[in-house]
């Protein structure tokens, strides 16, 4: 029998165009989470639909685009300047990102926002049904459409307009917040019932799912059950899903020549030293300027540290046009500089800070070659960092300190330490606590995160959430 057909549909596609002539392209793979998750399942027949990140305002470029990109079996939907300037970084970027992870707005961004919320909530809405319009025109009988993300909370219910048949599913990538903050949302009972037009709603963590059906039975009056959320005797099911890592690209990674190369090198170079680490989007949820105040107490009050530890922070930019994010970057410059300033000496400055990605290959390594691992994200729908920090530290068993506002809190939290990222006290003495913990100990912690990393895998989630769906959908049919 031939495999099912998986429609997956995200924002962006996972390739990026680059047009080199009128009707010539450049593609380039980005891996992101999803993508890399979702690379791994051979059991479905998958299929893209989403956003090119690239205006094709002509019918040449988008014909040749999408002939492109058929090759790498994506299917791309067009949005023009206008909208994706409203949709993506108004209502999704500036609105739904900061509420969904607790964020205030300045009270003067707040006032506009405020103002422009209607027209950004129709273009929110406009665009959503451009992908459903591309979604329908490719769907075929029996096919399985799973949607991702803040982007498309409207997507399920413009499928099931054209057609009530359609297997949806919804995940959501991010924090579901607290009711009351959900509450505060205009659109926020247009939002809950477009989602509810799925079959599946997933979640990283039961926490979320639970705030999801509370929003549900305060904002809309449904009837939430422990199978999800009832309208007139029709069920959504919603349930929590926690996405993994391909640990085993990871692990694989480790034995290449290149990458041990680079091991090497970074172990002579910070020898007699402990290494500390932070990965993370310069994003105001990831806590850096919380992290880096915490490690300058920790110098602060251990004066004997100040030469045997270093902290590696790199910080990928994200978002650099929006001036809040600009704030950031400069905001952490600024105490980076005060704190190298004070503690550094001529030959060596207690904190590296690098404003770039790196290679996945140069990012296995400093993992590889990581003592303590720093997640201080103040919200973090799962965080994959600290999964990929411990698959990558069979050998060495370092020590994960993470934020217990990451959805990775709720797996790793074992074998973490868990930190409340705002209270600065508490994370420089898990830092001493980390730097000085028994061989025994770091290894038992490890083995517990070790075993979910590598059990709990993307390949699993992606499955386990298709075949739950298929699952829902049928049980929806024997209650008919
Ligand atoms: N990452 C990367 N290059 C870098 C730093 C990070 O590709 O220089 C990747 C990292 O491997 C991880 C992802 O970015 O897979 C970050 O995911 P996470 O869930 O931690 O946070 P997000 O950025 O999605 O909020």
């Amino acid at each position: 029998p031939s495999k099912q057909r998986l429609l997956v549909v995200a924002n962006r596609l996972p390739v990026a165009a680059v047009r080199k002539g009128e009707d010539s392209w450049q593609l380039e793979i980005s891996a992101g989470g999803l993508v890399t998750a979702l690379l791994g399942v051979n059991e479905f027949e998958t299929r893209w639909i989403g956003w090119a990140g690239v205006n094709v305002p002509d019918e040449v470029g988008q014909r040749s685009l999408t002939k492109a990109l058929a090759e790498k079996r994506c299917i791309p939907v067009f949005l023009d300047e206008e909208v994706v300037h409203q949709y993506y970084n108004g209502y999704c970027n500036n609105i739904l990102w900061p509420l969904f992870h607790y964020l205030g707005l300045p009270q003067e961004d707040r006032l506009a926002t405020t103002r422009s919320f209607q027209s950004q909530f129709s273009a929110y809405k406009k665009a959503n049904q451009m992908f459903a319009d591309v979604v329908n025109e490719h769907y075929e009988d029996g096919d399985v459409v799973w949607c991702h993300d803040y982007h498309l909370m409207f997507l399920p219910k413009c499928l099931k307009e054209y057609n009530i048949e359609m297997k949806v599913g919804w995940f959501l990538h991010t924090p579901f917040p607290s009711s009351e903050i959900h509450r505060t949302l205009p659109s926020r009972s247009e939002l809950l019932r477009s989602v509810l037009a799925a079959d599946l709603v997933g979640f990283h963590t039961y926490d979320y799912a639970r705030h999801f059906v509370s929003a549900c039975t305060r904002i809309l009056g449904l009837e939430g059950t422990p199978e999800g959320v009832e309208d007139q005797g029709k069920l959504t099911r919603v349930a929590a899903f926690p996405i993994g890592i391909d640990s085993n690209r990871f692990i694989r990674a480790l034995e290449l020549p290149e990458v041990k190369d680079h091991i090497r090198e970074l172990k002579e170079r910070f020898a007699g030293r402990k290494v500390m680490l932070g990965v993370d989007r310069l994003d105001m949820i990831k806590g850096i300027p919380q992290k880096i105040l915490a490690f300058e107490k920790f110098l602060e009050e251990n004066p004997v540290w100040r030469d045997k530890v270093v902290l590696l922070q790199i910080a990928v930019p994200t978002r650099t046009d929006v001036p809040e994010y600009q704030k950031l970057t400069c905001q952490v410059h600024e105490i980076v500089g005060r704190i190298n300033g004070r503690f550094g000496t001529l030959t060596a400055v207690p904190i590296h800070h690098l404003d770039r990605s790196l290679d996945f290959h140069a990012l296995c390594a400093l993992y590889a070659v990581t003592d303590v691992a720093l997640v201080t994200s103040l919200r973090d729908g799962m965080n994959l960092v600290s999964y990929e920090f411990v698959a990558c530290q069979d050998e060495k068993k370092g020590v994960l300190i993470l934020s217990e506002f990451a959805g990775a809190a709720q797996s790793l939290g074992a074998g973490a330490i868990l930190v409340n990222p705002w209270n600065i006290t508490e994370v420089a003495a898990s830092i001493g606590y980390a730097l000085t913990m028994p061989a025994d100990e770091r290894e038992k912690r490890h083995q517990h995160n070790f075993m979910h990393v590598t059990i709990h895998t993307s390949q699993e989630w992606a499955e386990t959430f298709v075949s739950e769906l298929n699952d829902t959908v049928v049980e929806a049919q024997l209650r008919t």
